[in-house]
C-alpha cells in the first residue's frame, strides 16, 4: 500500500519527513557497492569492465566487442519499422529546435576605465553519454543526451548503454545514428561510468559524463565528480501530480504509473485538495496494476514509495511540492499557470491536464534527463549549458591599469601576498616614469 497522508493529521510532519527520506538512490549500501566497482575498474581496466558486464548483464564480451561495430549498427538500423523511425526523427527535430534556443551568447564590453571585459563559451572536448538499459531501453535518452552535446559543439561523443543478455534495441542504435554518435559501448552501471571517467585500455576517458540511470549509475556519477564533470544526479524517476477533484482518476493513475514502471525505486506521489478524489485515484492505480505489462516493477514502486497526500488548499500543495523538489511535476488544476508561479523547485513542470508527463519523456522538446532525489533544489535538467564551459576575458589598457591597479596593490598587501602587489606595481612604475 502507498502511504496516505493528510496535512491535518497530528503526525503529518513526521510522516512527511519519512517520505522525503525514503528513496534508495543515495543510500549507503548502494554507495559501498559502487565504490568497490569504481576501484576495480581503476585498478584492472578492461578486465574488470568485462567481468562486471558478465556478472550484471549476463553478457560475455572481449575488448574488441565492447563497442558495436559499424556493420552491427547498419544491420540494426535496417530492422527498425518505419513508424518508429519516423516518430524518432520527429522527436529528434523537436529536441534539437528546443535546445538550439538554449545556446548562450558570448559577451564583451569596454568599461569606463577602458578595460575590456567579457566571457566566451566553449564546448568540453569529449563527453560520455549514459543511456540506461537494465530494466527498459531508452532510445529517447540517446537523443536527450546527444542532441544538446552536438548543439554545444562537443567534438568527441561516446555512448554507454548496457545490453542485458546481449539483446540490443535497434532503436537505440538508430537514435545514436540520427544524433551522429558512432561510438556505442554495450556496457552499463557503475563500471561504465568508471570506465568513461578513468579510461581503460579500450575506452578513452571523457571530460564530462551525462545521462540518467538507476541508483548505481547515480551513485557512480556522484563519486567520479571532480575527475570529470557530471550533469547532475538523474537517478530513479519521480513524479509528483498536484490534482484537484475535477480530473479523471484514471488519467492521474496512469500518469503516476508512467514513472513507477521505470524502476522499483521510482517514486510517484499525488497531492490533492480532495480526499475522495485521492482515494479514487488510488483505486484506479490498483485496477490498472492488475493488467499493466510492467506491474512487477510498477507495483512494488507504488507500494513502497507511492503516496497520496491530502492538503487543505493548493497553496499548501505548492509549499509541499517545493519541499519534495520533484523531478517531474504535473499540475492538473483549473489554473496551472497560476499554481506554477508559486513553485520554485522542480526539474520540469507539465501544465494542465492535456500535458501528460510522458509527452516530456519523448517528444515535447525539453530534456527528459532531470534531477532526482530532491536535487532540483540546486540543479536543472540536462541542457546545452552542461556541455559548455565559460572562460572569462579581461584586457587592461595602460589607462585602465592606472585607474584600478593601485586598489589591487592595496588588496594584495592586505592579504600579505607580496608578489601579487609587485606584479601590479612593476607596471604602474613603468607608466609613471
Ligand atoms: P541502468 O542502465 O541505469 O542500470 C543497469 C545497470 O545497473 C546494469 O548494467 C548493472 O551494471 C547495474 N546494476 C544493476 N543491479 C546492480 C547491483 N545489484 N549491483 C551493482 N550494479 C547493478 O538501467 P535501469 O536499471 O533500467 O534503470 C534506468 C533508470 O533510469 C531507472 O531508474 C529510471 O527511472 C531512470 N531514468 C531516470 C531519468 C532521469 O532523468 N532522472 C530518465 C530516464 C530514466
Amino acid at each position: 500500500m502507498p502511504v496516505f497522508l493528510n496535512t491535518r493529521d497530528s503526525d503529518f510532519e513526521t510522516q512527511f519527513t519519512t517520505l522525503l527520506g525514503a528513496k534508495r538512490e543515495d543510500s549507503p549500501d548502494v554507495d559501498a557497492v559502487v565504490a568497490g566497482i569504481i576501484a576495480d575498474v581503476r585498478a584492472r581496466g578492461d578486465a574488470a569492465v568485462l567481468e562486471l558486464t558478465e556478472k550484471f548483464d549476463r553478457l560475455t564480451l572481449t575488448p574488441e566487442t565492447l563497442a558495436f561495430s559499424a556493420e552491427e549498427i547498419d544491420a540494426a538500423v535496417a530492422q527498425v519499422p518505419e513508424a518508429e523511425a519516423e516518430a524518432l526523427s520527429l522527436a529528434a527535430r523537436r529536441i534539437r529546435a528546443y535546445h538550439e534556443r538554449q545556446m548562450p551568447h558570448d559577451e564583451s564590453w569596454t568599461d569606463a576605465t577602458g578595460a575590456r571585459l567579457g566571457w566566451r563559451w566553449g564546448p568540453v572536448d569529449a563527453a560520455g553519454l549514459y543511456v540506461p538499459g537494465g530494466l527498459a531501453s531508452y532510445p529517447s535518452s540517446v537523443l536527450m543526451n546527444a542532441i544538446p552535446a552536438q548543439v554545444a559543439g562537443v567534438k568527441r561523443l561516446a555512448i554507454c548503454a548496457p545490453t542485458p543478455d546481449g539483446v540490443a534495441n535497434p532503436l537505440v542504435l538508430l537514435a545514436a545514428r540520427l544524433a551522429g554518435v558512432d561510438t556505442i559501448y554495450r556496457i552499463g552501471g557503475a563500471q561504465a561510468v568508471a570506465a568513461m571517467a578513468y579510461g581503460t585500455e579500450t575506452i578513452a576517458p571523457v571530460d564530462k559524463i551525462t545521462g540518467p540511470g538507476n541508483a548505481f549509475v547515480a551513485a557512480a556519477k556522484r563519486r567520479v565528480f571532480g575527475k570529470v564533470g557530471i550533469d547532475m544526479i538523474a537517478g530513479p524517476s519521480e513524479i509528483l501530480v498536484i490534482a484537484d477533484g475535477d480530473n479523471d482518476p484514471d488519467w492521474i493513475a496512469v500518469d503516476l504509473l508512467s514513472q513507477a514502471e521505470h524502476d522499483e525505486s521510482a517514486q510517484s506521489i499525488l497531492i490533492t485538495d480532495d480526499a475522495e478524489f485521492g482515494a479514487a485515484v488510488a483505486r484506479a492505480v490498483d485496477a490498472r496494476l492488475e493488467t499493466l505489462e510492467r506491474r512487477a516493477i510498477a507495483g512494488p514502486s507504488w507500494r513502497d514509495y507511492g503516496a497520496v497526500i491530502t492538503v487543505a488548499d493548493l497553496d499548501e500543495a505548492a509549499a509541499l511540492s517545493d519541499r519534495i523538489a520533484p523531478e517531474h511535476l504535473e499540475l492538473c488544476v483549473a489554473d496551472p499557470v497560476a499554481l506554477s508561479e508559486k513553485i520554485t523547485h522542480a526539474g520540469a513542470i507539465f501544465l494542465g491536464q492535456w500535458t501528460p508527463e510522458a509527452i516530456g519523456d519523448y517528444i515535447g522538446g525539453p530534456n527528459h534527463v532531470l534531477p532526482t532525489a530532491r536535487s532540483a533544489r540546486f540543479s536543472s535538467g540536462l541542457s546545452v549549458m552542461d556541455f559548455l564551459k565559460r572562460t572569462t576575458l579581461a584586457q587592461m589598457t595602460p589607462e585602465a591599469l592606472r585607474a584600478i591597479g593601485p586598489a589591487a596593490e592595496t588588496l594584495a598587501k592586505s592579504e600579505s601576498l607580496e608578489a601579487h602587489g609587485l606584479s601590479v606595481r612593476a607596471r604602474l612604475d613603468r607608466l609613471n616614469r
